[in-house]
């Protein structure tokens, strides 16, 4: 990819089916200076990257418009558009079924023997079919020609050749009925096959698009959650203005049952807010001054100030919404073998039809035209690979919706896809199975100069990000009398180690064991006992040295998460074996694993090591998913198959992981790899009915069953039949949002 490549999603209009999907994708990748496209059916989204020298959006739009349909650019109107689009399609949908369905009925029953001749009239068939074939099958006819321009086939291809062969034929017995009785042939007409078939496929294409819009409904409730207005702060009085009038920095009151508008920090008051609508966690958090707040969310007891700091599209809100759509709209790699199937669906199935009708011509019994004309209907109407093409989206997107209502945030759909393999769960220790809250249990000095001690620890862990610096400098605090403030200089972090620096002129390091063995710091042998004890307790032991000579001695504990030991049980349970990475000592480790239920330990793994360790592992585990916060892991995240980060909803986690929990709850890793086997499963279903409907009935349209029980099928139940498939294909997939996968 190089620099001048932009990517963009828009949604396209006006596609009926699967194969609509593909023939754009390819149109869009063979236009210049397209590098990848994508085009989901189900979702009617397109993603395009493409380099911007050598091609412009509206190149891209002209692209899509030449094959007969819409590209909506401009993102913002790109979702009322789509709603209101498919509102207009469902309305022009159920008037065509309804009036093409009375107008079958009326066909159908004119079958019935006995009645009046002139309601047996082929001309009062033909007037009462042709409204049905031309005005409510316009769509079809449309979607045919605008394949055949661009020298392809689709869905719509195979509905018309069925329906017009069956139309014309009858037409021309109609016309021609005096020649052929003279030449003794038989003049039945084929008017409400043809008829039932369209009405069929449309109610088939109406239910579809009603199950479809369900199956996106989380993005449309993840919107909903979206505050209308904000009491804003001007002059001297609040007041309360649309959302999108907010701006970075404004003063905003949010009161008790308000939701919090946009993202924000509180500066006056302090209250419980309800977060589950993002997080999924149940229980009310609580708000004070400095705190930050989450647009979308329920303010619930108190009155509090905010200043709004992200607003409009920078909100968490706005990133989830966007990242649930792109994975919605991503492919995992079994879709692109279905599409390759599916591409070569079409043609195959012409030629199946003539090979039907010439099988019937030849070996047929007398009269051999009609089962053979019909056979080759049936064919064309049955063989539709509608449903294959709705298999696996429909299943994803209810997936993907159902892991963000869960707090599980899926960034594609390769990662939902690959999770369900997983053979081994890599936990980061501290932060993930811990707290992440150190706090210094045990202290041990060998300098009568508390004083200075705190001091110099305060100064120099203040510069250090590590949860470990923050620890320490707490106890510091705790331990000073006088605050004095000392000068730093030549401060450097080791990662996975320790820091050091000058502070007056002496060198001071703060870190583990080996950090300060290997700047020649012996350790005293009279307190090995002591480091033995703590570590066995799973305290995390730091040193401190001055000019070569240790002089303190920090015990660390870090409690472990409620939850990690039920977690490593599910995961167990789940045959996923569990295992502890990090750049603590062994024996510490050793405490902390065994309290959780951990085996396997990685302990003393410097973080640039992590991501070799990850790639070691392969060797015996061939999926890995690497449990992490997503911040200082993100190398060994980035290697592992699946990343999982503890991002209780940062930006930086949401973009780098594959999978972003987004409440600190280690509980929902299980919750995620049984909701990617669900959703596989769920798609797996759906592939093998579309394939084995196919499979079985391709050949009993071809006629299979005749030479054995005389079973001509009736193409009317053709019809019926293929609508039936793609219906219950995203049924079942709608299925899985009910599906309790805790
Ligand atoms: P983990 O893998 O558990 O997150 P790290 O790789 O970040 O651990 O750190 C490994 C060890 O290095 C820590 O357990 C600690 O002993 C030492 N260490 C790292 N940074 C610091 C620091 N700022 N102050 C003191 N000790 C540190
Ligand atoms: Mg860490």
């Amino acid at each position: 990819m190089s620099n001048k490549d932009t990517s963009i999603s828009f949604h396209v209009s006006g596609m009926h089916c699967a194969s609509c999907a593909s023939n754009i994708q390819r149109k869009l990748k063979k236009t210049k200076g397209v590098a990848e496209a994508n085009v989901n059916y189900a979702n009617e989204q397109a993603t395009v990257t493409f380099n911007s020298d050598q091609t412009s959006e509206e190149d891209l739009t002209k692209a899509v418009a030449s094959l007969g349909y819409t590209a909506h650019l401009h993102t913002d109107e790109a979702g009322d558009v789509a709603e209101t689009e498919r509102a207009l399609e469902l309305g022009s949908l159920k008037t065509k079924v309804i009036v093409s369905g009375l107008l079958s009925l009326i066909l159908i029953s004119s079958m019935i023997p006995g009645l009046p001749e002139i309601l047996r009239s082929p001309w009062l068939l033909w007037l009462l079919t042709t409204p049905v074939q031309f005005w409510a099958g316009r769509r079809f006819y449309l979607g045919a020609w605008s394949g055949l321009k661009n020298l392809t086939t689709n869905m719509d291809t195979l509905v018309v050749l069925g329906t017009s062969v069956a139309y014309f034929y009858s037409v021309a017995v109609v016309i021609f009925s005096q020649q052929l009785m003279s030449a003794g042939l038989t003049t039945h007409v084929y008017f409400e096959a043809s008829a039932a078939i369209i009405t069929f496929v449309l109610l088939g294409k109406y239910l579809e698009i009603r199950a479809k819009a369900q199956t996106s409904s989380a993005i449309k409730e993840l919107l909903n959650l979206q505050a209308k207005t904000a009491w804003i702060k001007q002059g001297n009085d609040w007041v309360e203005v649309p959302i999108d009038l907010v701006q970075p920095g404004d003063l905003l009151l949010v009161k008790p049952g308000q939701k919090i508008p946009v993202d924000g920090e509180v500066v006056v008051g302090e209250t419980a807010v309800d977060e589950s609508m993002i997080t999924g966690e149940s229980l009310p958090i609580a708000k004070h001054v400095g705190d930050l707040v989450v647009g979308a969310t329920l303010n619930q007891s108190g009155s509090i100030q905010m200043k709004a700091v992200k607003v409009g599209s920078q909100t968490m809100l706005a990133n989830i919404i966007r990242l649930v759509k792109q994975a919605q709209g991503s492919k995992p790699a079994i879709q692109a073998l279905v599409d390759k199937i599916s591409s070569y669906f079409v043609p195959v199935v012409i030629g199946l039809a003539v090979l039907t009708f010439v099988m019937w011509m030849w070996w047929g019994p007398e009269p051999k035209f009609l089962p053979a004309l019909i056979s080759m209907i049936n064919v064309l109407i049955i063989a539709c690979p509608c449903a294959l093409g709705l298999a696996t989206p429909t299943s994803l997107m209810v997936g993907i919706g159902k892991g963000a209502k869960l707090g599980i945030l899926i960034k594609d759909a390769q990662s939902l896809e690959t999770a369900h393999l997983v053979k081994a769960v890599v936990f980061d220790k501290t932060g993930t199975l811990t707290e992440g809250k150190p706090v210094v249990q045990t202290s041990q000095l060998f300098s009568d100069d508390k004083q200075l001690i705190s001091n110099l620890l305060k100064a120099v862990e203040e510069l250090s990000y590590h949860p470990l610096a923050g620890a320490l400098v707490n106890w510091a605090d705790e331990h000073s009398g006088s605050k004095k403030k000392l000068q730093v200089i030549n401060f450097q972090d080791v990662s996975g180690s320790g820091v050091k620096a000058l502070v007056n002129q002496q060198k001071v390091f703060i870190g583990n064991q080996k950090f300060l063995q290997d700047h020649k710091v012996a350790l005293p042998q009279a307190i090995v006992k002591t480091i033995e004890q703590l570590k066995a307790k799973g305290q995390t032991v730091v040193f401190m040295s001055l000019d070569g000579q240790v002089t303190a001695l920090f015990g660390i504990a870090d409690g472990i998460r409620k939850s990690s030991p039920a977690v490593t049980r599910s995961l167990q349970k789940m045959g996923i074996t569990s295992i502890m990475l990090t750049g603590d000592n062994k024996q510490t480790a050793k405490a902390i694993a065994s309290q959780v239920g951990i085996s396997q330990v990685l302990a003393e793994v410097l973080p640039a090591d992590k991501e070799k360790t990850i790639r070691q592992l392969r060797g015996q585990y061939p999926v890995i998913a690497m449990v992490g916060d997503g911040i200082n892991d993100a190398p060994a995240l980035a290697t592992a198959d699946i990343s999982i980060a503890m991002g209780g909803g940062t930006d930086a986690a949401m973009e780098s992981a594959g999978i972003t929990l987004l409440r600190s709850d280690i509980s929902l890793v299980p919750t995620a790899l049984k909701l990617s086997q669900a959703t596989m499963r769920n798609i797996r279903q759906n592939l093998f009915w579309a394939f084995s409907y196919n499979i079985i009935l391709i050949p009993v349209a071809m006629g299979a069953l005749y030479p054995v029980f005389g079973i001509l099928l009736n193409p009317v139940l053709a019809g019926a039949a293929m609508a039936f498939s793609s219906v219950s294909v995203v049924l079942n997939a709608l299925r899985l949002k009910t599906i309790n996968i805790k």
